[in-house]
């Protein structure tokens, strides 16, 4: 079965090998205050700085998913308010789940037809909550909208969920304070890791905040981030193939090439069936690494569905309220070419016949 799944997506075929690594040498039972450990975690800092571009003063935290990330921003980053923009499930969800925390969390839901017009009387929000990949819908925000918010709220941090296009597109990230995102999607990892990345603004805001009445609030976690240690055992063994993955990475400009040359190719391929229309019709809203696609007639979408997974190959369905009239297909780096002609061809017989 090859997955064309936006999460828990393909993982790569490196992986088996790293984990007997990993094995061998004794990181599956390395304990998290030891010098191996301490060394693994500086080491994986400094790989995402060659491979993603990451700055060098921002700092890089371990979690257990990108869902914990939401939280920590609630918990530890927040004292009176936030401004949630978003068109899609994933958006909607952060907002929700810290409005129960932070009652004054506002939303602004937007259209996935055009960027939101942010108007000048909102007041400056303590922090600015935006999706940068809508997993849902496949909108991506250009970087020239996130530019925009940066420059009008120049006092509101700024944090940015990019689980799904974290290490396959090239990010703007001196634009954010906080980026979070997971393993799962285009690490090509297997699930249960979060990564949660802070720019010295945002550290200094949560040590100025000072909250600390949860296991993973902020300044503990960075406190701990100092020695290179974690706040809790973490899942070292998904570091180890962070890093060892990452290093075997040509770069993240090369990655982010290989993957809008890949989508370019899929729109132009979809274009040749007549039922079948990309979800974000305008090119410049739409994601680089979650294809979205939508057919009307739910029945035969099912039954595309099936065929495909007949054939072995697993297309994402649609998420939320999108599911009976989307499918979605995952660009993320770990598919191989070979994987996306077999699918191609899949689709041209399936049409044709
Ligand atoms: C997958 C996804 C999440 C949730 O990730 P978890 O690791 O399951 O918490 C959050 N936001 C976006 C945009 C996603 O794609």
């Amino acid at each position: 079965m090859i997955s064309f799944y936006p999460g828990p997506s393909r993982v790569y075929g490196d992986v088996p090998r790293f984990v007997a690594k990993a094995y061998k040498n004794g990181y599956l039972s390395c304990n998290h205050r030891s010098e191996a450990f301490m060394q693994l975690y500086e080491d994986t800092e400094k790989t995402l700085q060659e491979k993603l571009d990451l700055p060098e003063n921002y700092t890089l935290l371990f979690t257990s998913s990108a869902t914990e990330g939401w939280e920590i921003t609630a918990q530890s980053l927040i004292k009176k308010d936030s401004l949630h923009i978003y068109n899609g499930a994933f958006g909607k969800k952060w907002q929700q789940y810290t409005s129960l925390l932070i009652p004054e969390a506002k939303a602004l839901p937007f259209d996935t037809t055009a960027l939101p017009s942010i108007v000048n009387n909102i007041n400056t929000p303590e922090l600015i909550a935006l999706t940068h990949n809508e997993t849902s819908n496949g909108f991506q925000l250009p970087d020239s909208f996130l530019k925009e918010i940066r420059a009008q709220f120049p006092k509101s941090l700024v944090a940015i969920d990019a689980t799904s296009s974290m290490a396959g597109v090239a990010l703007p990230w001196e634009i954010a304070d906080v980026w979070l995102a997971s393993s799962q999607k285009c690490f090509g990892l297997p699930a249960g890791l979060g990564l949660y990345i802070l720019s010295p603004k945002a550290v200094a805001k949560a040590n100025a905040l000072h909250a600390d009445s949860h296991y993973n609030s902020l300044p503990f976690m960075l406190e701990n981030a100092k020695k290179h240690q974690t706040h809790y055992t973490p899942n070292v063994l998904n570091i180890y193939l962070l890093n060892q993955l990452q290093q075997s990475t040509p770069g993240i400009s090369a990655v982010h090439a290989k993957l809008k040359k890949r989508k370019m190719g899929w729109l132009k391929f979809f274009e040749q069936f007549t039922t079948i229309h990309p979800y974000i019709q305008n090119k410049a809203f739409s994601s680089d690494t979650v294809l979205v696609f939508s057919m009307d007639d739910a029945a035969a979408l099912t039954a595309l569905k099936k065929a495909a997974y007949d054939a072995g190959f697993m297309l994402g369905n649609g998420y939320g309220e999108l599911k009976a009239n989307t499918f979605r297909i995952a660009n993320f780096p770990a598919i191989l070419e070979k994987e996306i002609h077999q699918l191609k061809s899949f689709f041209r017989k399936y049409f044709s016949s």
